[in-house]
C-alpha cells in the first residue's frame, strides 16, 4: 500500500552555545493508511523534534518528508492549504492548545472555516457531526474549555484536528497528562475512529507499554536515530537491540503470561550522554551492556533482521 508519509534520512540540527546538537540524524520511515506507528523514546530522544518537523513547525536540516507522494519539506508558513488540511496535530496539553476564551463550537469551527471547506451539510452540522464522533454531547457546543475535564478536553482537541478530514495525525503524547482509566477510554477512542477513517497515526510517546494496545509498528529512538524498528507483535516478542530489550524489560509485568515473554533484563549504566557530545561509534555504547571492541569506534548501520523488522547495531549487523 502507498504511505502516507514517507521520512527519509531526515535530519534537524540546531545550533547552541555549547555546539551543534544534532537532535534528529538520518530518520528514515513511513506510515501507510490506517496504521500507528509508534515513535517511542525518553526525552531527549529527538522523537518531538521529528514530529514538529514532519508538521513544518521547524524546517529539516536535511533529508525529504514525502506526503502523499509530494515533497513537503517546507516551513508551515509556506505550506499549502490542501497540505494544512491532510495532516494534523494533538499536543499532550489540551489545557494550554485550546483557547480558554473560545466556546467549543468556536474551537471546532475555526479549522473548518480556515481550510474553506466543501461541507454540504453546513457548518453547525458538522461540529455535531465530529462532537458525536468523540462521544461528547452536543450542549458541550456552548461550553469553555475551563469547565470540562482533561480527558474531555482532550477529546475536543482530537475532534479540532478531525474537523479537517486529514489522512494523518501527529499524536504528541496525546494522554500522557491523563489518567490512566481517561488514557484507556481515549486510546480505544483514537482506534475506533482509525478504523473508521481510515486514518494514519504518528505516536509520539515514552511510554512504550502503551504502544501494546495502539500500534502497528514501533520504532525506538535514541540520540536522534531509530535504533530499532518492527511490527508491534514481533517487536514485543523477539526484540534485539539492547536498548530495546532494557526498555521492554522495565514495564511492569501484569501477568505470568507476559513474564514468559520477556527477554533477559539487561543492566544498563549511566544516564543518557549529552546530544553536543555524542559519544563515538554507537551512541549507546556507554550505557549498553553487550558491547564489544567495535562499538566504540563505529557507528553501526541498519540490518534488516526480519521482514520489515530492522536493527541498528553490531550484534546483529553480518559484518560483524
Ligand atoms: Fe551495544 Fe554495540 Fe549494539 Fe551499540 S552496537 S547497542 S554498543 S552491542
Ligand atoms: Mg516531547
Amino acid at each position: 500500500m502507498n504511505a502516507v508519509l514517507e521520512v527519509k534520512k531526515l535530519k534537524k540540527y540546531f545550533s547552541t552555545t555549547k555546539g551543534i546538537v544534532k537532535a534528529v540524524n538520518d530518520v528514515s520511515f513511513n506510515i501507510t493508511p490506517g496504521e500507528t506507528l509508534g515513535l517511542v523514546g525518553e526525552s531527549g530522544s529527538g522523537k518531538s523534534t521529528v514530529a514538529y518537523t514532519v508538521m513544518g513547525l521547524y524546517q529539516p536540516s536535511g533529508g525529504q518528508i514525502l506526503f502523499q507522494g509530494q515533497d513537503i519539506a517546507l516551513s508551515h508558513h509556506k505550506r499549502k492549504r490542501v497540505l494544512k488540511k491532510e495532516l494534523q496535530i494533538v499536543f499532550q496539553d489540551p489545557g494550554s492548545s485550546l483557547n480558554p476564551r473560545q466556546t467549543i463550537e468556536n474551537i471546532l469551527t475555526l479549522p473548518i472555516r480556515l481550510h474553506d471547506m466543501d461541507y454540504k451539510k453546513g457548518i453547525a452540522e458538522k461540529v455535531q457531526e465530529i462532537l458525536s464522533l468523540v462521544e461528547l454531547p452536543v450542549e458541550y457546543m456552548e461550553k469553555y474549555p475551563r469547565s470540562l475535564g482533561g480527558g474531555e478536553k482532550q477529546m475536543v482537541a482530537i475532534a479540532r484536528a478531525l474537523a479537517t478530514n486529514p489522512s494523518l495525525i501527529v499524536l504528541d503524547e496525546p494522554t500522557s497528562a491523563l489518567d490512566v482509566s481517561i488514557q484507556a477510554k481515549i486510546i480505544h477512542k483514537l482506534i475506533e475512529i482509525q478504523q473508521e477513517k481510515n486514518l494514519g497515526y504518528l505516536f509520539i510517546t515514552h511510554d512504550l507499554s502503551l504502544m501494546r494496545n495502539i500500534a502497528h509498528r514501533v520504532a525506538i529512538m535514541y540520540l536522534g536515530r531509530i535504533v530499532e524498528i518492527a511490527p508491534a507483535q514481533q517487536f514485543f516478542e523477539t526484540p534485539y537491540h539492547p536498548y530495546t530489550r532494557m526498555l521492554i524489560s522495565s514495564i511492569p509485568v501484569v501477568s505470568s503470561e507476559e513474564e514468559k515473554l520477556k527477554p533477559g533484563k539487561i543492566p544498563s549504566t549511566g544516564e543518557i550522554p549529552s546530544p553536543v557530545n555524542m559519544p563515538a561509534g554507537c551512541v549507546f555504547h556507554p550505557r549498553c551492556a553487550n558491547r564489544m571492541p567495535i562499538c566504540d569506534q563505529e557507528e553501526p548501520t541498519d540490518f534488516e533482521i526480519k521482514p520489515g523488522h530492522w536493527v541498528k547495531c553490531h550484534l546483529w549487523s553480518p559484518k560483524k
